[in-house]
């Protein structure tokens, strides 16, 4: 790595005591107010331009880089380090990995320049681990596309700058092929958006999308006719990777929340870190979020060294967000009615971290596709 972890974490340290301290963190998951004004921060610092390679305008240090940023955002506020994910993971690496040179060359200096981010619009009401179920299609018009159909619980899409959209473009009614991706403006004419009340994840607002005969030129394709799921595949892949280090993060600030109230709460005239109960359970909290620092460093080293690592990464994601559940889970029972409370950071940890553990993959089809690189499940049903 030609990069120091510490110099970038302190840099990233300071600038989110800055922009977005704790107390402003809580106001604004309160009220559901985005810090979208983060992302020419962002820009400003070279954040965005780290990872990238050299040949593409960036610095080229990497995705370990990209991993550390990730976990360190999510360590202040998770909403930060979603917000950066949309940039970099749904914004640049599907412009990289899929999009035209024109695509690419009109949106990446946007992106990087933290002048917004891009919505993925995927899931449909009967289309969420069962992605191929999905029925909004598109229809050749001239050289142009007409857009119909329904997206759910799409997040950011309303500040996105372009939301990434998968429609049918063939007759058949379900399958991941016969699926293309296109660009789709928030405000273009025919999009209607409601938005969703949720428990947890405020301020990554999420929508219910209708598409009423919308109007895409063949330019706003990404990819080939018919090569959505593959470009998906990629994108996903990324996003996978960067949620793993951002729940990482924010893993790490629960526990040492955690730690911060078993030292100084006092029952029985001891502080109750002293109970081994409690000591062994703050003990395994650590080590898992360790674990799931390390696979998620390994992920970025693989992806760094051009290593395939399909597995690593639904390993990566599954381990990370798991742990994130589990450790939450334990610090709500560690700190009992004072993480209870609604000005406390646990029970915003908690009610994030059930949001993980399905979005962007489930860990039950993680565990799927693990499986059939191991050559067992489905697929040995078949
Ligand atoms: C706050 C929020 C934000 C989101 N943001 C986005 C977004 O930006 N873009 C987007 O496209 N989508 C987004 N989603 C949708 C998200 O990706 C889906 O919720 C997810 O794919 C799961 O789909 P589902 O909720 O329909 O659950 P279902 O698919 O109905 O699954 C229900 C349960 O069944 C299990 N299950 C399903 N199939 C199998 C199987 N074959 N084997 C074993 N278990 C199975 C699942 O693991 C799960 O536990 C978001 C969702 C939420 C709640």
């Amino acid at each position: 790595m030609s990069f120091e972890v510490e110099t970038l974490c302190d840099a990233i340290d300071k600038m989110m005591r800055k922009h977005l301290p704790p107390q402003e963190v809580r106001r604004r998951d309160a009220t559901a107010d985005p810090p979208d004004y983060l992302l020419k921060i962002f820009a400003d610092m070279g954040l965005f331009h780290l990872a990238l390679p050299k040949s593409e305008g960036g610095l080229g240090v990497g995705w370990q880089a990209m991993s550390v940023i990730q976990e360190r955002l999510g360590y202040h506020a998770t909403m930060a380090a979603l917000l950066y994910n949309r940039v970099t993971c749904f914004g640049v690496m599907t412009l990289l990995t899929s999009a035209s040179q024109a695509l690419k060359e009109y949106w990446l200096p946007k992106l990087l320049a933290g002048e917004g981010a891009f919505a993925l619009a995927l899931s449909e009401s009967a289309a969420g681990s069962d992605a191929g179920a999905l029925q909004t299609r598109a229809e050749p018009l001239g050289s142009n596309w007409k857009l119909n159909g329904r997206k759910i619980w799409i997040s950011g899409a309303s500040s996105a700058l372009r939301m990434v959209v998968a429609a049918r473009t063939t007759a058949q009614s379900r399958g991941g092929e016969g699926v293309t991706l296109f660009m789709v403006a928030p405000d273009a004419l025919g999009v209607e958006m409601t938005q969703l009340k949720k428990v947890g994840n405020h301020c990554s607002l999420s929508y219910d999308i209708g598409f009423h005969d919308v109007v895409i030129p063949d330019t706003e394709r990404i990819g080939p006719i018919g090569a959505g799921f593959d470009c998906l595949k990629k994108t996903l892949f990324y996003a996978r990777s960067g949620l793993a280090s951002a729940v990482v993060g924010t893993g790490q600030a629960a526990v040492d929340e955690a730690l911060v109230h078993a030292k100084a709460r006092q029952q029985f005239g001891r502080p109750i870190g002293a109970f081994q109960a409690l000591s062994h359970r703050l003990a395994q909290m650590q080590t898992d979020v360790d674990l799931a620092r390390l696979i998620t460093r390994e992920l970025a080293r693989h992806i760094d060294e051009g290593i395939g690592a399909d597995r690593l990464a639904a390993q990566a994601k599954l381990v990370a967000t798991e742990t994130l559940k589990r450790v939450t889970e334990h610090g709500m029972q560690i700190m009992a009615s004072a993480g209870y409370a609604a000005e406390s950071d646990m029970q915003r940890f908690w009610r994030d971290a059930r949001l993980y553990s399905f979005g962007e993959g489930s860990s039950e089809i993680l565990l799927d596709l693990i499986a059939a690189d191991l050559g067992v499940g489905r697929r040995l049903a078949k």
